[in-house]
């Protein structure tokens, strides 16, 4: 006559080859995401980005690419109304010794004064690059009420910024982010910006 143990043993046994069934079900489809997020570090741009808002932001990485030809760091701001660019600024951190002249708070600089908080209030402003921290609180003071941005702050891990949706989220809610667009190409610009400051 079997003994209880040995009962218990072999249904003890069952039991943990199920368990080990259901783990690996369970385990298994992460597994494969982890390892496809690896092999796939493309981010996907934003599928709200209208065709104009496309133009804009090629328009920043061409202003972009100007202000690294002129030594500069590669980044770039437009501001545009409806469908008119108003004005555009980029990064001279290095040409003017100023690091915190970030092409998105020069744009909100010169604008505010030039144009004031009514028409800024009607404005999406472009950058080629998501904006910081500082950009961020920038934007929220000019109160302009639309952001899109080309390639994520974050590249390759190696700058870790608070996400502008994060910033603008808790002091600008109502602020409209978009972004990633064309991210490859903005990645591009500032990977070559990076490698050449090692
Ligand atoms: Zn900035």
């Amino acid at each position: 006559m079997m003994s209880h143990n040995a009962r218990y043993g072999k249904s003890g046994g069952w039991v943990h080859w199920m368990t080990m069934i259901a783990m690996l079900i369970v385990l298994a489809p992460g597994c494969a995401r982890d390892a496809g997020d690896q092999a796939q570090e493309e981010i996907l741009d934003d599928p709200r980005a209208t065709e104009l808002d496309r133009q804009m932001i090629a328009r920043t990485y061409e202003l972009a690419r100007a202000a690294s030809e002129q030594g500069n760091p590669p980044f770039a701001a437009v501001l545009v109304k409806a469908d008119s660019i108003l004005a555009e600024a980029v990064n001279t951190g290095i040409s003017s010794g100023d690091v915190t002249r970030h092409a998105e708070l020069s744009l909100v600089s010169d604008a505010s004064r030039q144009f004031g908080r009514g028409e800024l209030s009607k404005c999406t402003l472009y950058t080629s690059t998501e904006p910081c921290v500082m950009c961020s609180g920038a934007i929220r003071w000019a109160g302009i009420p639309r952001v899109v941005y080309g390639a994520p702050q974050n590249l390759g891990g190696r700058f870790q910024e608070i996400p502008c949706r994060e910033v603008l989220g808790k002091i600008s809610p109502e602020t409209e982010v978009i972004g990633p667009v064309m991210s490859k190409e903005g990645e591009q610009l500032r990977s070559g910006f990076h490698r050449k400051r090692g």
